[in-house]
């Protein structure tokens, strides 16, 4: 295959490879701080993504103005249901808990803000390989190559950044199905005021129902590796519900990385932000919160080492730390006991439910961590009252 590209080949301080929250926020970021980027990725845009399309309150507060075109509801109560016999919960915030997008129009909007920033968008552009060499990367696509000071990993769970940079697999990887279902307008109406999530569907995991403008997604996640009857329980789970005439149904399945990568996230010249790097929220399995948070650390980091290899990395490690990677580790800890002892579960949200329900809305608005819950023994056991 011949490459395209004409001497010479053109040059950034940054390339980021994938245009999901975490690489068109990081892209825009840059360009705001007067960086040349090149923003990449595989797709024409807008392309589908496998996704809830939830957006946390903490999320929703990091996205740029002309995302808010992408929110097709807003739900300022959440519902949790435990579905054998357990209690039904809710909690509501005068903010809402969750802004419900479509990810095509929503990564669409982000990778454009990231261009009207000054980032070059690159779309249809699937990166095939890259090379580091003394002063730069070069990322080379089958038709173009493109150089750079720095590159960033923003391309999902199947990172050829990180391939290319010598990390191990993502140690943890969660099967999801995601269905968009659209039901007749009657029963719609019935059926589209509440955004739930219901547990003792499956054995290690939950389901949920998220209304969008016009249709509902509808999803299920096991934290078990390779579970296999994945459908099935997606299945039995709507048919719980009077969904009545289904109209059309596109069906979708997908891996969440509820772990992240075991080596450092930054070598050299490379930095891995989003499900490249494993950033999901193990409890929620959100991941856009973190998508977003390191995109803005990668930013963060490089525009204040000044490109200056030596320092950038380790800077981006020192930002993750306290922001996501302790707060990843706190909250692995209570997903044990959130998916595998269902019996001290059940018993926690049948004594403690509001408590624990009120906890997940505050996680979800931002304003607690998981790390400052676990590690002062004080809270965590006002959180249960114990
Ligand atoms: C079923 C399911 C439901 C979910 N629901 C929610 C939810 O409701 N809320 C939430 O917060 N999170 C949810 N998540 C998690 C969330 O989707 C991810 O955490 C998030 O999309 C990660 O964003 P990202 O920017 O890291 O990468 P991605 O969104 O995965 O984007 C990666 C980009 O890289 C591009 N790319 C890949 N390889 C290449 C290449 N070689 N060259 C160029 N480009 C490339 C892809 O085309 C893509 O555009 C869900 C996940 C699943 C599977």
């Amino acid at each position: 295959m011949h490459l395209e590209s004409p001497d010479p080949v053109p040059t950034y301080d940054v390339a980021i490879v994938g245009t999901g929250p975490a690489g068109s926020t990081a892209a825009r970021l840059l360009a705001e701080g007067g960086a040349r980027v090149a923003l990449l990725d595989k797709a024409a845009l807008p392309r589908y993504k496998t996704c809830g399309g939830g957006v946390l309150g903490r999320a929703y507060r990091r996205l740029p103005e002309a995302a808010d075109l992408a929110v097709e509801r807003e739900f300022r109560t959440i519902a949790l249901n435990f579905l054998s016999g357990g209690p039904t919960l809710s909690a509501t915030r005068p903010e809402p808990l969750v802004h419900m997008t479509m990810r095509p129009e929503l990564d669409h909007r982000l990778a454009l803000a990231a261009r009207d920033a000054g980032a070059e968008l690159v779309e249809s552009c699937p990166i095939r390989r890259i090379s580091e060499t003394a002063d730069g990367v070069t990322l080379e696509s089958d038709t173009r190559r493109f150089q750079a000071r720095f590159v960033i990993g923003a391309d999902g769970i199947h990172s050829v950044v990180a391939k290319a940079g010598g990390w191990s697999d993502l140690p943890h990887l969660a099967p999801a199905l995601e269905w968009e279902v659209t039901v007749a307008p009657g029963d719609f109406a019935r059926i589209q005021d509440d955004a739930r999530f219901d547990f003792d569907v499956i054995e290690s995991g939950y389901a949920w129902v998220f209304p969008k403008h016009d249709h509902l997604s509808i999803g299920i996640l096991s934290v078990t590796p390779r579970y296999r009857d994945l459908q099935k329980r997606l299945e039995e789970y709507m048919s719980r519900f009077p969904l009545g005439e289904i109209v059309k149904i596109e069906r979708h399945g997908w891996l969440i990385p509820l772990a992240p990568r075991r080596e450092p996230l930054a070598r050299g010249r490379i930095l891995l932000v989003g499900d490249a790097a494993g950033l999901v929220d193990p409890i929620t399995a959100e991941g856009i919160s973190n998508s977003l948070l390191s995109g803005q650390l990668a930013a963060t980091a490089l525009l204040e080492s000044r490109f200056d290899p030596a320092t950038a990395a380790n800077r981006y490690l020192s930002l993750l730390r306290p922001a996501i990677l302790n707060e990843l580790r706190a909250a692995r800890f209570l997903a044990r006991f959130l998916y595998h002892h269902p019996r001290l579960r059940a018993w926690a949200f049948r004594h403690h439910g509001q408590r624990l329900t009120d906890f997940v809305a505050d996680i979800a608005m931002g304003d607690r961590g998981y790390c400052g819950t676990l590690l002062n023994s004080a809270s965590y056991l006002k959180l249960l009252r114990c």
